[in-house]
């Protein structure tokens, strides 16, 4: 079988995992087979109600996907899962990666399960360095999978677009800040004006002391 993968599927899940790198994050591969070839075409993420809910089969969070795409009448279905493995390669499945992965193949016979390590990526900056594989099971091992781009000129894509999201993450930041200083600014302000009307309060009482005196 073969597998072919959509440059956004790898910009999601670069874009994911790269935003959380003190755990391991994952969720839903969208696709659908033809002329026996594997086309994974989106992800999903499943609605996040712990840390690490995804590493096991939750069928509320797969019905919930699966109404999704219909609704949005895709013909496309969940064909395996992801997950992020940071800092420890994604050379390997571990034990409940296999057990988990049993269950997809036992759902859909041809799903596949994909492991990414972003930080050699989030180091480097440079998207080539991404660490990825995608397994199989077969028996009671797995074997890596052997995948295509759909496209030409795949990680030229990619790296293009992952610099438009960062470029788009700095700006929301630098906005973010320069809102905050507006605050500050307008509290001072706010503060001042208090300032000056208890100073004229004080004033008038220093008058009508004066002239109490007189
Ligand atoms: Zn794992």
């Amino acid at each position: 079988m073969k597998v072919k993968v959509s440059p956004i599927v790898l910009i999601k899940i670069i874009d994911a995992a790269s935003q959380k790198l003190d755990r391991e994050v994952g969720g839903f591969l969208i696709g659908k087979i033809s002329d026996n070839c594997l086309n994974i075409v989106d992800v999903e993420f499943p609605e996040s109600k712990g840390s690490e809910s995804y590493v096991e089969i939750d069928p509320l969070a797969m019905a919930a996907v699966a109404e999704k795409l219909e609704k949005k009448g895709m013909r496309e279905s969940i064909v395996g899962w992801w997950h992020s493995h940071p800092g420890f390669g994604a050379n390997f499945m571990s034990s409940i990666d296999v057990n988990t992965q049993k269950i997809y193949q036992s759902l859909f016979d041809k799903a596949v399960a994909l492991v990414v390590d972003p930080v050699p990526y989030v180091s480097s900056e440079d998207v080539k360095k991404l660490d990825f594989k995608i397994y199989r099971v077969v028996g009671e091992s797995y074997e890596e999978v052997d995948w295509s781009f759909a496209v030409d000129d795949y990680w030229k894509i990619i790296g293009d677009v992952l610099k438009i999201i960062s470029e788009a993450r700095k700006q929301v930041l630098v906005a973010d800040s320069s809102a905050r200083k507006l605050l500050d600014v307008l509290e001072l302000r706010k503060e001042l004006s208090v300032l000056k009307e208890s100073a004229r309060n004080l004033s008038e009482i220093g008058s009508r002391f004066e002239k109490f005196q007189t």
